[in-house]
Formats: structure tokens, C-alpha cells, sequence
């Protein structure tokens, strides 16, 4: 069981809590540093695909996580706006991914955890050698984790060389409708000129969506999101203007997307980062919580027992790298090519879409699942 080592994890999203139970699965003793005053993002959702599933059931929440979850085959179901079906999902022989609201994520992930794990209002402002220097006091750690998103603080001391995560040229806004108000609407992904409206069921008569929109510079406030997000699809299929009325305007969040060029190394001396902090990616693949989770699952079974703890964070590094890079990487061109306006690459991306077989985007989808969970030992 446990040697007496310490973590210090900066950072409660995704990541780090699932870290946080991973480790403490391991055998450590963990502590969480969070700078918001209360844990849980509101308002929006998230799609969990297979491997994010099993890496779920490396942490012993897999089940739980499931039941919160609705089936959904949007990534399937591709239509044009004007309603047209490019691809179809085939329920029964196409894999559907998990959607989710992401407040009931998080209320499994730190309900797996003891209360006094996570400390609030605790902004990290450094790390000296093994200390974690934050808002409040500091701490001693064995490991420490970075698991504090795209514009990570530890990445910025200890990778001053990384360059800042670069604008993808596209701003998304997302909602979740009022319970009960629009009756059930399948997931569908409807794809424009440097757009796209996402549609996931959620759990709960609920739906989530998102529109993601070409911009040439980050995004400023409006005095309604709700209001730019209906006028840039007001003429777009049905059911997007229904569920656009059935969410609460002042509900929509607005949020532009960076990723991160490639990270040569995710650790160095004992300070390892995951997540977004790692490898942040552009949504289009639905992946980046999905490999945040993974992520805690490798580093909790490296780290495990009472081997050499280098050794340990040079296998997570090794185990890492090649695997999010290249999701990162294709990531980064699917978004490129979603966000691109010219006609000529719209009309060959929505043509070829129409002649690809369902079931080789099925494969291509199943390529990027592919993992196995390492067993997590103390
Ligand atoms: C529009 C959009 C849609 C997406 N859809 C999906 C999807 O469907 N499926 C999917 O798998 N992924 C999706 N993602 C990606 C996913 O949201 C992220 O990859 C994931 O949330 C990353 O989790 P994280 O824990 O690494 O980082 P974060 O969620 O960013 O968490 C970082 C945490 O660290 C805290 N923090 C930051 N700095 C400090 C500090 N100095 N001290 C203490 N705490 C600090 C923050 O407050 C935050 O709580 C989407 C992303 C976007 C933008």
C-alpha cells in the first residue's frame, strides 16, 4: 500500500481529478490545489468516446460516469444546413459515444475523492525544486502534477522554450436546453462553410449543442451570445432554431480555441503534465478530456508500487507522447479544415463525406479509440 509518497495535482478539471484517483488508487497521498472558489463546470456538455469509457473503469467510476451518460450518434449523423444527410447514423451497428453534462462528470469525479483531497481558492503561483508555492501556503511533493489546462502555469515555468497556444481561428458557443422543452431530437453534426452546429441528448430531456464558427481574431463579448449564435443559423434545418429556443439566452457560453504545438517531453525532474496543460487539442476529434483521462490512468499505473519514481515518469512520458501527438496533430487538421470558408474545400470535404462509406468512418473513429487500460497498482 502506500510508501508515504506524496502528489501534489495543480489543477481540479477532468484531469486532475481523474488523476487524483488514479494516484490515490496507486497508493499515494494526493492533494489537489484548485484556484476557483467551487469545483464543476456549468452549462455545457461533452461527448466521452470508448477509450475514455475504459480508462473510466481503470479509476473504478466507469460505471457511474455511465450511468449520467445518453447514447448519442451525432459524429455519425452529418447533415448540411440545409438539412440535407451527408452520412447517417445506423443505430445498432454504429458505435454512438457518451454524451454528458459536464457538472455531472465532475460530481462523480470528486465524489470519488474525500473532501479534504481538493483545496479551493488555492491558485499555484510556482514550483521551487518540490515545492508547490500557491495562493495561501506551500507544499512539499514527491510528484507534482500539472493538470492545469491550455494556459498552464507549470508549463509556462517549466517549458519556458514552448511556444504560446496558437488561436485555431474559431470561436465556439455552446447551450444546454431547459429539461422537457424540445422532446427527443437525435445527435447530429451539421456542417456549413467554416461552421458547424453539433446536437448530443443528454440525459434528462436535455440537449446539448455547440456552433463553431471561423474567426480571424478571438472572440469579444456581445450583449447576447444567444442572439449572434441564432443569427448565424437562422436559416439553418430544423430542429437548430427549436433548440436554440429552448435554451435560456443568458445560458450560452462563448469560448475561443487554442491548441498547443507538440511537446517534445510531458515530464521533467518530477513535475509531469497532463491533460490540456500537455497536449491541449482543438475539440473536433471530441478527444481532449477523453486523453485527460487517459492520461491520469497511464501516469497512476507508472507511478504505482514502490518502484524508481524517473523511471516510472519516463515510462508515462514514452507511453504519451506518440499517442497524443498524433491525435493532437490530427486534431489540428480537422479543425483547420472545418474553419476554412473558401468554397472549393467545402464542396470537396461535403462531397466526399457523401460518398464515404459509413463504415470506414466508423474505422477511422475506432483507430483513434484504440487503447488499453493499464492496470493500476500500489
Ligand atoms: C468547445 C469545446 C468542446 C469540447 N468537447 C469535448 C468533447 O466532446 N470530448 C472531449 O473529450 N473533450 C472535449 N473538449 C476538450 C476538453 O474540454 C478538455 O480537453 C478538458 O476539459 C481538459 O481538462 P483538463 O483537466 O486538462 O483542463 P481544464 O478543464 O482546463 O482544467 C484545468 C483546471 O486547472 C485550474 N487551474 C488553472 N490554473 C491554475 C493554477 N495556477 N492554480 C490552480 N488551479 C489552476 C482551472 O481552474 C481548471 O479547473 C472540448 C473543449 C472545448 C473548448
Amino acid at each position: 500500500m502506500s510508501d508515504g509518497r506524496k502528489a501534489v495535482v495543480v489543477g481540479g478539471g477532468i484531469g486532475g481529478l481523474a488523476a487524483a484517483i488514479g494516484l490515490r488508487l496507486a497508493g499515494w497521498s494526493v492533494t489537489v490545489l484548485e484556484r476557483e472558489k467551487a469545483l464543476g463546470e456549468v452549462g455545457s456538455g461533452l461527448s466521452l468516446a470508448p477509450n475514455a469509457l475504459e480508462a473510466l473503469d481503470a479509476l473504478g467510476v466507469g460505471e457511474r460516469v455511465r450511468s449520467v451518460t445518453h447514447p448519442s450518434g451525432a459524429t455519425a449523423n452529418l447533415r448540411t444546413p440545409d438539412g440535407r444527410y451527408l452520412m447517417r447514423y445506423r443505430p445498432g451497428k454504429d458505435t454512438p459515444v457518451a454524451a454528458l453534462h459536464r457538472a455531472d462528470l465532475h460530481e462523480v469525479l470528486q465524489s470519488a475523492l474525500p473532501p479534504e483531497v481538493v483545496r479551493l481558492d488555492a491558485e499555484v503561483v510556482g514550483v521551487n525544486g518540490a515545492e508547490v508555492h500557491y495562493k495561501g501556503g506551500s507544499l512539499a511533493a514527491d510528484l507534482i502534477v500539472g493538470a492545469d489546462g491550455v494556459h498552464s502555469a507549470l508549463r509556462r515555468q517549466g517549458w519556458p522554450e514552448a511556444p504560446e497556444p496558437p488561436f485555431r481561428h474559431c470561436t465556439v458557443w455552446r447551450g444546454v436546453t431547459e429539461p422537457g422543452s424540445t422532446g427527443p431530437i437525435e445527435g447530429s453534426v451539421t456542417i456549413g462553410r467554416g461552421c458547424y452546429f453539433l446536437i448530443h441528448p443528454l440525459r434528462g430531456d436535455r440537449l446539448y449543442w455547440a456552433l463553431g464558427a471561423r474567426a480571424e481574431e478571438p472572440s469579444r463579448p456581445s450583449p447576447s451570445e444567444h442572439a449572434v449564435v441564432r443569427e448565424r443559423t437562422e436559416d439553418w434545418h430544423d430542429p437548430i432554431p427549436k433548440v436554440l429556443v429552448a435554451t435560456r439566452p443568458d445560458h450560452v457560453l462563448r469560448h475561443d480555441i487554442h491548441d498547443l504545438d507538440p511537446l517534445p517531453a510531458y515530464v521533467k525532474g518530477r513535475v509531469a503534465l497532463l491533460g490540456d496543460a500537455a497536449h491541449a487539442m482543438a475539440p473536433d476529434l471530441g478527444q481532449g478530456a477523453c486523453q485527460a483521462i487517459e492520461d491520469a490512468v497511464e501516469l497512476a499505473a507508472a507511478v504505482g508500487g514502490a518502484g524508481d519514481l524517473d523511471a516510472a515518469l519516463a515510462g508515462y512520458n514514452a507511453r504519451r507522447l506518440p499517442r497524443t501527438h498524433k491525435i493532437q496533430r490530427e486534431a489540428r487538421r480537422k479543425c483547420d479544415i472545418t474553419m476554412s470558408t473558401a468554397g472549393m474545400p467545402y464542396a470537396l470535404t461535403t462531397f466526399l463525406l457523401r460518398l464515404t462509406p459509413q463504415s470506414l468512418a466508423q474505422r477511422s473513429a475506432r483507430r483513434v479509440w484504440a487503447w488499453d487500460a493499464p492496470e493500476i497498482t500500489s
